[in-house]
């Protein structure tokens, strides 16, 4: 049975609030990888949560980790200069090899410490699309990616000791390879880059994302997963933190909910889909931060999802 530790669960870690993780909170994102005026990599930082399940941050997207006596496993690999200390901080809690090394999708704050990890990781593991995105990527930026070795479609997943850990492909979100990650015992949710908490998401729609696509991902893993599931999310913007609960998805989706709307209502007046990559705020989400440009990125990619459907 799936939810057999779900009062467990419940007691132990769902009542304590996000800010008793400090390292849990959201500092800086966006930062461009392996470039000369890259800032220095924040400490690193490993965040116990749930269970043997947590959390590292030092520059890139959340990474996820799971440690017990018959297993280790690593949910994304950030960049190829913060992977080491990522290394040397898991050799300290187990003796063990990784077992597996999930990505949640290509991106390069996600998948630039693959290489790092190679060499300590039995098994490399994504979505089909993640892989193919990969390629493109490396392709682009003139490196050597270094690609799972297993791919999936809809679900992977694999029992470490007492651990479940199931990945699962939704449909078109954040890119067209995004997985969720759910340690099924610990009950607590990788979701990679399909949230960003109170920041301006990224629609990658040349590596397959959708607005429209976004929402549906967003309420299906919200109507599947326990309401007392522990979510972590790829990025936070400052002062909020990297982890939450199902009320974040829903906040996420009344953002899309709100992009589609103001460019249906572009379209209908008449308004030029250029005008939309300049909008600069959208009302009831005025307080979002990070990259403001991906507010209008996502109203053209909205406008285009419409004229397709009509
Ligand atoms: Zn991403």
């Amino acid at each position: 049975m799936r939810w057999t530790r779900r009062d467990f669960v419940k007691a132990s870690a769902l009542a304590v609030p996000a800010a008793a993780f400090p390292s849990a909170v959201g500092a800086q994102q966006g930062s461009t990888p392996g470039t000369p005026s890259a800032p220095p990599p924040a400490p690193a930082v490993f965040t116990p949560l749930r269970r043997n399940v947590g959390i590292f941050h030092q520059r890139g997207g959340t990474i996820g980790w799971l440690v017990n006596r018959d297993g280790l496993l690593v949910v994304d690999s950030q960049f190829a200069d913060t992977a080491p200390s990522l290394l040397s901080g898991l050799e300290e809690r187990s003796p063990r090899a990784i077992d597996v090394l999930v990505n949640t999708h290509h991106h390069p704050d996600h998948t630039g410490g693959n290489g790092v990890l190679r060499p300590a990781a039995k098994q490399i593991v994504a979505h089909v699309r993640s892989k193919e995105n990969q390629v493109v990527q490396g392709e682009r930026m003139k490196a050597t990616p270094t690609l799972p070795d297993v791919t999936f479609t809809d679900t992977w997943s694999v029992t470490l000791g007492d651990e479940t850990v199931r990945a699962r492909h939704w449909g078109p979100a954040h890119t067209g390879g995004d997985a969720s990650i759910h340690f099924e015992q610990a009950n607590v949710v990788h979701l990679g880059d399909l949230l960003n908490n109170r920041g301006y998401p990224n629609v990658d729609a040349p590596a397959g994302a959708s607005v429209h696509g976004w929402i549906k991902v967003l309420e299906q893993m919200a109507a599947h997963y326990p309401a007392d599931a522990l979510y972590v999310y790829g990025h936070a913007e400052a002062g909020h933190p990297f982890i939450g609960t199902r009320a974040d998805l829903h906040y996420q989706r009344d953002y899309f909910t709100a992009v589609i709307e103001h460019a249906a209502r572009a379209r209908k007046e008449g308004r030029a889909r250029e005008a939309l990559a300049k909008v600069e705020v959208l009302p009831g989400f005025e307080h979002f931060g990070g990259q403001k440009p991906r507010l209008g990125l996502a109203l053209t990619i909205a406008y285009d999802e419409l004229a397709k459907t009509g």
